[in-house]
């Protein structure tokens, strides 16, 4: 048998070693983490939904009208009137034909790569792209050939010497760094290669483009340009499960070929029914993503000016980077002794030399919620280096 106890060890040593935390309390961002109140900045609940009350009322009452359990998988008898609704309200919110909802974004990326990708055919993966991209490239059979970090050109390189069949797949707003891809090249460079575009669009959908409705949009182009968009339900839309949205042909192929979607229980009705009013809420409340904007904004400002290390990112997504894992943990810790709840994020989520804190911003932050991070922050900025020291160093 493998030395299991061995290896944790190594993780520990290398500070990989990744804990749980027992969280508690009314609602994001104040909760508390095993039993202490905390601050959190690190949610994907972006528009504060979480905990809205019309959400919490939509599910009450579907869970009284129709029971708790998903019952059934979708195509033995699991498929409910709530499910279709909420596919109805993410086509029109999403601007396509359709969309099919899945149990979780993983289950999405993994069903409709491994649906449309086999043996034979060549998956082009960006570098970044979120882990159940990458375990949807690795099921599927495909060849794999990944593209550094947004590089078009390499793209391009890789698209021209291939034959057969092509899917591009991308982050739109990617998780760990906040950018956003360069959908308008990416498609450009599907047209002419003639290969499938899909965009998990996780981050982008109810903070991204007009009225939240994703980079896809944001960028100018539609159902043509890129077929299939996947988007969570986890995150901005404060609920549970995903989608996916494109034209009829390839959702009924996802229907009847996505292992994912027709091997599991289907989701609770009551997840379905606070999700259709968690999407109305996205559209008619634009004021969340102008209060997020703001803290992004501030955020960016301040923190920059204490000397951190920020990334080229407009999006909730706020990382600071550090570089060293130990290094990460310490400041974590550091910021969660004043009650500020910030998880590092090191190898292997992201690359080596490369961990961070990834900060993330909700519309239910308020001002005072950002001064006690920004407070909590100035008191371990790194060391200012005055710009004259730096020049012939
Ligand atoms: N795609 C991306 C880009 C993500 O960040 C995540 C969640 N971390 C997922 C998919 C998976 O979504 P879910 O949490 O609904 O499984």
């Amino acid at each position: 048998m493998r030395d299991f106890a061995a290896e944790l060890d190594q993780r520990r040593d290398a500070g990989l070693y990744r804990v749980r935390r027992h969280m508690a309390g009314p609602h994001q961002p104040q909760l508390t983490a095993d039993g202490r109140p905390v601050l959190a900045f690190c949610s994907n609940d972006y528009l504060g939904l979480a905990g809205h009350p019309e959400l919490i009322a939509a599910a009450s009452r579907s869970l009284q009208d129709n029971g708790v359990g998903g019952a059934a998988s979708h195509l033995i008898c699991g498929h409910h009137a709530e499910h279709h609704r909420l596919e109805e309200a993410l086509a029109r919110f999403t601007r396509r034909s359709g969309a099919l909802f899945f149990s979780t974004g993983y289950m999405a990326n993994v069903g409709v790569i491994t649906a449309l990708a086999g043996k034979g055919d060549t998956i082009f993966s960006d570098a970044l792209n979120h882990a159940s991209i990458i375990d949807g490239c690795r099921l599927s059979g495909a060849k794999v050939k990944i593209y550094p970090h947004s590089d078009t050109c390499a793209l391009a390189a890789l698209l021209a010497e291939t034959d057969g069949h092509k899917v591009v797949v991308t982050d739109g707003v990617f998780s760990m760094d906040g950018d956003v891809a360069p959908l308008r090249e990416l498609a450009a460079l599907c047209r002419r290669h003639d290969a499938l575009l899909i965009v998990d669009d996780a981050h982008g959908f109810g903070c991204v483009g007009p009225d939240g409705r994703g980079s896809v949009l944001e960028a100018g182009l539609n159902e043509n340009d890129v077929p299939l968009v996947v988007g969570t339900l986890g995150k901005a839309f404060g609920t549970s499960g995903a989608f996916v949205a494109g034209p009829p042909l390839l959702l009924d192929y996802l229907v009847q070929k996505a292992r994912s979607y027709i091997y599991t229980t289907a989701m609770p009705p009551a997840l379905a029914s606070a999700s259709c009013r968690s999407v109305a809420l996205v559209e008619q409340e634009p004021q969340r993503r102008r209060q997020l904007d703001r803290l992004v904004n501030r955020f960016r400002a301040e923190a920059a000016a204490m000397g951190y290390n920020l990334m080229a990112s407009a999006t909730p997504i706020q990382p600071i980077m550090i570089g060293d894992a130990h290094e990460a943990m310490r400041l974590s810790g550091a910021l969660e002794r004043h009650g500020i709840l910030v998880t590092a994020i090191r190898p292997p989520t992201v690359p080596a030399g490369e961990s961070r804190l990834r900060v993330t911003f909700s519309a239910a932050h308020t001002d005072e919620h950002l001064d006690r991070l920004l407070d909590a922050l100035s008191r371990h900025a790194p060391i200012q280096v005055p710009r004259r020291a730096l020049v012939g160093a």
